[in-house]
Parts: structure tokens; C-alpha cells; sequence
């Protein structure tokens, strides 16, 4: 399928998203997560009018780089060591991994300007996903404080990789209410308005449930 064929899909699958829940689309930003294809595809995407791209290494972030440079707007995606943030860090708009003090204070010390960062929590439980607990997002986030080049912009989550509908949206909700939590307290270096939750097999229910950004690589762009 052409890129484009499948964004004309899943934005009407947004837009009905959106009514079923009061939503307008435009508060939904797709990632398109090139993670899987080759450039030639990433470049269809962008070409597709997708103007955020999602890499989960990078090695794939920085290929892509080189040819697309700031055509579209980089997201890192994935499980981020420290020692390559210096790689990514002048590339990347937005990271949606940050998951613990070391890795904050490295971004920190590489960036010159702040960071726009979701922090991943960890709402399954699930002992193979990355991110902090629920309980202690509170906690992690008011340890950010002195690192001025992180700015949270709000939560990310995960869900795990199921048909239960019921318990997919009790993952979704969870994090809302964390994330506007989080929000009420005001804290000028964590707006955390925003939630980056659903995929390609859940990105429904996560708009449903308030997703702003919604990361998805298998329905849009392919796999292979
Ligand atoms: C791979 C990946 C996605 C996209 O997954 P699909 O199921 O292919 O849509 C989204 N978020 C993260 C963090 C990923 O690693």
C-alpha cells in the first residue's frame, strides 16, 4: 500500500475517533515511526504530508537525518542509552523515553536548548516494558527540576500488546489521570499537557481516551 492510501485511513479513522469522544483531530498528532523501513519509504511519508517522523535507535534516527535533515520534525521513540544521546540530541524535537535521573542529567548536559520530554511510565506493570512505575512519576518529575534543558511535556506510555479492549483503556485512563495530575501542579519545567499513547493495533481507543500524539509505524508506513 502507498503511504499515502494509509493515511488517508487511519485520519478518518481519527477524525471518527475523535467524534465518538468530543475530540477535535487537530489535537492529535500522528508519528509516523519509520523504525522498520528504508529511507526511500520514510521519504514517501514525509512526502505523504507526515511532518513527524519516530526512530527507536540511533543509528536508523541519524541515516534518515542525513538524507530528510529537518523536513520533518524527529522523534525518538525508544529505549535511549546515555551514551548515544550526544548522537541524536541536535536532531530530535521531541524524546518520548525518558525513564530515570541519569539519562535526564546526560540530555541536560548535551542540549543548549531545552528538550521537549515525555516521561514513560510504566502502567502494565509489565516486567519487558521501560518506564517508571505510576507511583513514582510524581516523584521522578519533581527531580527534574534542576535540570533545565528537560522540559516535560507530558506522559508516554506503552500498552501492552493485546486484544482486551476493557484493560487497554484502563492503561490509557491511568496515565490521563497522571498526566493531569502532574498538569494541575504547575510546575513551569513540566506542563505535561500532553499524552503519547497508542499504536498501530490500539490507536482508537487511545485518542478515545485522550491521546495527543499517537506513534504508529506497522498501519502506516509497514513493517518491512
Ligand atoms: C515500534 C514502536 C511503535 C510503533 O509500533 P506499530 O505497532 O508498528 O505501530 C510505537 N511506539 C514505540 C515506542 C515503538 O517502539
Amino acid at each position: 500500500m502507498k503511504v499515502s492510501e494509509n493515511v488517508k485511513i487511519i485520519n478518518e479513522n481519527i477524525h471518527r475517533a475523535c467524534e465518538r469522544s468530543g475530540r477535535t483531530a487537530e489535537d492529535v498528532t500522528m508519528v509516523a515511526v519509520t523504525k522498520y523501513v528504508t529511507i526511500e519509504r520514510a521519504e514517501e511519508a514525509v512526502e505523504a504530508g507526515l511532518f513527524h517522523l519516530g526512530e527507536n535507535r540511533d543509528e536508523g534516527l541519524i541515516s534518515k537525518w542525513e538524507v530528510l535533515q529537518d523536513k520533518p520534525q524527529w522523534h525518538f521513540i525508544g529505549s535511549l542509552q546515555s551514551r548515544k544521546v550526544k548522537n541524536i540530541i541536535d536532531k530530535v524535537s521531541y524524546i518520548h523515553s525518558l525513564d530515570r535521573l541519569s539519562l535526564a542529567n546526560e540530555i541536560h548536559k548535551r542540549a543548549d536548548k531545552p528538550v521537549s520530554c515525555f516521561v514513560q511510565v510504566n502502567v502494565s506493570g509489565e516486567g519487558s516494558k521501560h518506564g517508571i512505575s505510576p507511583e513514582e512519576v510524581k516523584e521522578f518529575i519533581g527531580n527534574l527540576k534542576e535540570f533545565f534543558n528537560i522540559k516535560v511535556v507530558g506522559l508516554m506510555t506503552m500498552a501492552p500488546h493485546t486484544e482486551d479492549e476493557p484493560f487497554l483503556r484502563s492503561c490509557f485512563r491511568q496515565l490521563k489521570t497522571i498526566q493531569e495530575e502532574i498538569a494541575s501542579l504547575n510546575l513551569p519545567y513540566a506542563p505535561c499537557t500532553e499524552l503519547s499513547m497508542g499504536m498501530s493495533n490500539d490507536y482508537m481507543i487511545a485518542i478515545e481516551e485522550g491521546a495527543t500524539f499517537i506513534r504508529i509505524g506497522t498501519a502506516l508506513v509497514g513493517n518491512d
